[in-house]
């Protein structure tokens, strides 16, 4: 369940600031729990149910997690981690925060999840789609598979730097892309990520 709207109403980063938007962080218990109860009843109503939410903009609070638990959600996707773990009582499996670090012929070792959003994909999305696909076939698993592993701690410092590395990243490749254009932008960030360095 990917959130009810997928507007974002607040400018709060919530308790994993990749973004600084949210449909849900920052709002308080009533509003977010009526968001979640409806899209819950909706998807129900066409006999679809799911534990697994993971927040539009990867923004979402404690006071989140903790309706996702009392509405019987065991999952989250989202944060970084090289394993599923346990957050406020609930799981997280941890995400890739966006196509381009997916395309990279190697990502780094562990689990991770990526968003595909069905109704904004286009042609070009897709066959990026399919190239990842193509690329990490050896490796993709079901979410089945995934639940089936034994769930680690939270490591807080492991995130932390991760975030740093991602918004660093993010700052580089908005900079190259500018400059160069989209496809030389992310040769150059993979290549910084690849060898530590940013080559102008
Ligand atoms: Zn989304």
């Amino acid at each position: 369940m990917h959130g009810y709207s997928h507007v974002y109403v607040t400018e709060d980063a919530g308790i994993f600031p990749l973004n600084r938007f949210s449909e849900f962080a920052g709002l308080d218990v009533k509003a977010q729990e009526d968001k979640i109860v409806r899209v819950k009843e909706k998807l129900e109503s066409k006999g679809i149910k799911s534990n697994i939410f993971m927040a539009p903009g990867h923004s979402f609070d404690d006071i989140t997690i903790d309706v996702l638990r009392r509405h019987h959600f065991e999952y989250i996707t989202d944060g970084f981690s090289k394993k599923p773990y346990c957050r406020s009582g609930i799981t997280f499996i941890p995400i890739v925060p966006n196509i381009r670090e997916a395309e990279r012929k190697v990502l780094s070792a562990g689990i991770i999840t990526l968003v595909v959003h069905t109704d904004t994909t286009n042609e070009a999305l897709l066959e990026r789609y399919k190239i990842i696909c193509e690329m990490h076939k050896e490796s993709l698993a079901s979410y089945e598979e995934i639940m089936s592993l034994a769930v680690s701690e939270y490591d807080a410092e492991y995130e932390k730097w991760k975030l740093k590395n991602h918004h660093r990243m993010t700052r580089l490749y908005r900079m190259a892309k500018k400059i160069f254009g989209r496809k030389k932008a992310q040769y150059k960030i993979r290549r910084a990520q690849r060898e530590g360095v940013f080559l102008l």
